[in-house]
């Protein structure tokens, strides 16, 4: 039978992983019936500053240690093992160009969906795959749905708005709570937070 494969594609800096990614990851693969949810983490981070991102090995490690015991979760270093910049859109044609037989959605947070325009030819990803936008806090709900149907309609596209409602967790508070020699107990995996702590990470 031809039934594609239905795979989500979460892709971010992931630095660190937190319970926010993947309570998203887990309600987009119930929400859009996939069959696995992919986690790509960006290499070299063209859009963000450099200092406070930490190296790809690390990044990938704790990203793999959080997913470990989820069998429908998976990764690919598709983007880290690309030299230069990560984009989207390429990773997308890579992935589809090595897997036709598979359907792709893109999640996204709602942040994300504002920055998508900035991003390196958005109409590739709009035309390529399913964007999905999890609602996050911070922003406002009806400028999101907003956001959506302008995207949708300057890219002739339809994008999935995800019901459930993800967790105010972001990396960046968690790079400084730790800073601060802050609790990030319930925001990242106990793993997650173990390693942190052993390796001093985040701390300069
Ligand atoms: P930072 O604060 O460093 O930007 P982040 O928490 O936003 O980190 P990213 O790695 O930048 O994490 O995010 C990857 C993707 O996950 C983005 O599309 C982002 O919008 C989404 N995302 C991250 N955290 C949440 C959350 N709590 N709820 C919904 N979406 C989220
Ligand atoms: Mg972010």
């Amino acid at each position: 039978m031809d039934i594609k494969k239905r795979i989500g594609i979460m892709g971010g800096t992931f630095n660190p992983i937190h319970l926010g990614h993947l309570i998203v990851a887990e309600n987009a693969y119930e929400e859009l019936n996939l069959d696995e949810v992919l986690f790509v983490p960006s290499g070299n981070p063209y859009m963000k500053d450099y200092v406070d991102v930490l190296d790809a090995k690390t990044r990938i490690d704790l990203v793999g240690e959080a997913i470990d015991d989820n069998h429908h979760f998976a990764m690919s270093t598709i983007e880290v093992d690309r030299d230069g910049n990560s984009y989207s859109y390429e990773t997308i044609a890579s992935l589809k160009q090595a897997n036709p037989d598979t359907e792709y959605f893109f999640m996204v947070g709602a942040d994300s969906l504002f920055m998508m325009e900035k991003w390196m030819c958005p109409e590739k990803i709009f035309s390529e795959v399913t964007v999905a936008v999890a609602s996050r806090g911070g922003v406002d709900q009806e400028k999101m749905l907003e956001q959506v149907a302008y995207l949708e309609e300057k890219y002739n596209t339809k994008i999935v708005v995800l019901h459930s409602r993800a967790v105010e967790i972001s990396s960046t508070q968690i790079r400084e709570r730790v800073r601060k020699g802050q609790s990030i107990r319930y925001m990242v995996r106990y793993k997650t937070e173990q390693v942190i702590r052993k390796k001093g990470l985040y701390l300069d």
